[in-house]
């Protein structure tokens, strides 16, 4: 008689709570029905579940989401590079504390040296389900400047999948690939790596319909947001051995509504609300946003950046700051909701030649960009914005690149700020050719605006 196996699989949901209770429905349903008529079925997150963009994720550092994993539960996670790198050392340490599944990733170490695994992480784990033994290993994205920098260690997948295929247990006779390394990687594995028999993908966010065969393996990917379901159907002899692979995705949108989902949604927003409700500071006057020109708030990021990583100017867009700051109080979540991406501070140390190209490209390039609707990089707002880039300017006439209104001196360095959405999106390719970079972690540029709004106006409370 032939075996059937079902891996259901989500990726990249990235906190969007708002699909979460009709996911969460439908693949409880499936986990119940699978437990009653005694079918196999495995249940998978392939990482950037959660983002600090939604209050309760913030509000919780993320523990949560974990919740929400666990009352499923799922049988096996990888992390993405969103739990990896923008939750603080101590909050990644804790993020699974309390869940039911085991966190599988085989190239990511507790030390910089890469000596040893953190107790949390797994390599490898294996499911015997119907007398077929599966291996499921683990893999996540290698942001190495990010994780070196909060004291973690962090391995080319590559060469850290090979060594867990290499080990496989005898009998072995399924081996599943949960790979938060984009699409491209998964294909070189595939190749790389006959003995991997599927590959759950994201990172990427590609949504791969009804998979994609490359070498031996099958690859399926279910897009990002929560937007889709993967589902993995594999057949077996009584032998154990493969007969077919077959992939599908359902569209969450097209599921049925879960029962008070509305209510849920609301509430999973307030309960991160409540978790951020604590004053930070009172300012006199409004502090409005403005997308394509200078404000107020960004001089006082500008110079809040400055300060925390010694730059001369800070390059950023004016599409991040999503909301006002009215005047009287501002709380952690007036502050999050102005700024909700998890963005880092990065601080490039670059030549004369260098700055000019910047200055060159970002005065060529920045009408143009201003009303992109940008998505991902980091990025979590709906338009770039005007580029802002305190102290620098062009002279059109001359077509001259100026810092401080003079042209640039060319025989020394200079120290520029920037954040991510720079350094990884493709519009400035001069900033991701600057060798020395310095990533400002933990701490996401809110913190840093928090850390000056309270420099500035927090002194006042105690008079
Ligand atoms: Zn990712």
């Amino acid at each position: 008689m032939k075996k059937r196996l079902t891996l259901w699989h989500t990726n990249d949901i990235h906190s969007h709570l708002e699909k979460w209770p009709r996911i969460f429905n439908f693949l409880k349903e499936k986990r119940t029905a699978a437990n009653k008529e005694n079918k196999s079925a495995l249940f998978f997150d392939i990482g950037d579940f959660l983002d600090r963009v939604h209050p309760l994720t913030e509000g919780t550092n993320g523990l949560a989401n974990t919740d929400l994993l666990n009352q499923l539960p799922y049988d096996a996670v990888t992390f993405g590079n969103n739990e990896g790198t923008t939750l603080a050392h101590e909050d990644l340490e804790n993020l699974y504390e309390h869940a039911t599944f085991p966190v599988v990733c085989c190239n990511f170490y507790a030390d910089k040296e890469r000596i040893k695994q953190p107790d949390w992480v797994k390599s490898i784990v294996y499911k015997e389900i119907d007398q077929v033994k599966i291996a499921i290993i683990g893999a996540t994205a290698p942001f190495r400047e990010y994780y070196e920098e909060m004291g973690w260690g962090i391995e080319e997948p590559i060469s850290s999948i090979q060594k867990q295929v290499a080990g496989l247990e005898e009998g072995t006779d399924l081996v599943i690939l949960l790979s938060h390394l984009g699409l491209p990687s998964d294909e070189r594995i595939a190749l790389e790596i006959p003995e991997i028999d599927v590959i759950l993908g994201g990172h990427t966010h590609h949504l791969l319909e009804t998979g994609k065969v490359e070498g031996n393996a099958l690859l399926a990917a279910a897009g990002r947001w929560g937007e889709y379901i993967g589902k993995v159907d594999i057949e077996l002899d009584e032998k154990n051995q493969i007969l077919s692979k077959t992939a599908m995705t359902f569209k969450t949108e097209d599921l049925p509504a879960a029962p008070n989902e509305a209510r849920e949604i609301q509430g999973f927003f307030d309960k991160g609300r409540a978790e951020l409700s604590e004053k930070v500071v009172a300012i006199p006057g409004k502090l409005a946003h403005n997308w394509f020109d200078d404000s107020e708030i960004a001089q006082i990021l500008n110079a809040a950046v400055c300060e925390w990583t010694g730059a001369e100017t800070f390059v950023m867009n004016a599409g991040i700051f999503m909301t006002d700051f009215e005047a009287g109080i501002v709380t952690d979540f007036d502050i999050h909701q102005m700024l909700p991406h998890p963005l880092n501070a990065i601080a490039l140390t670059m030549s004369g030649e260098e700055l000019e190209i910047l200055i060159d490209g970002i005065y060529r390039k920045k009408a143009e960009l201003q009303d992109i609707p940008l998505r991902g990089f980091g990025f979590r707002g709906e338009y770039f914005g005007t580029v802002l880039m305190d102290r620098a300017d062009f002279d059109l006439e001359k077509q001259v690149a100026l810092f401080d209104n003079k042209p640039i001196d060319k025989t020394r360095e200079y120290r520029i700020a920037t954040h991510d959405t720079f350094v990884f999106a493709p519009f400035f390719p001069i900033v991701k050719q600057i060798k020395r970079k310095e990533v400002y972690t933990p701490e996401l540029l809110r913190d840093i605006l928090k850390w000056k709004l309270k420099k500035m106006y927090g002194q006042e409370e105690d008079k």
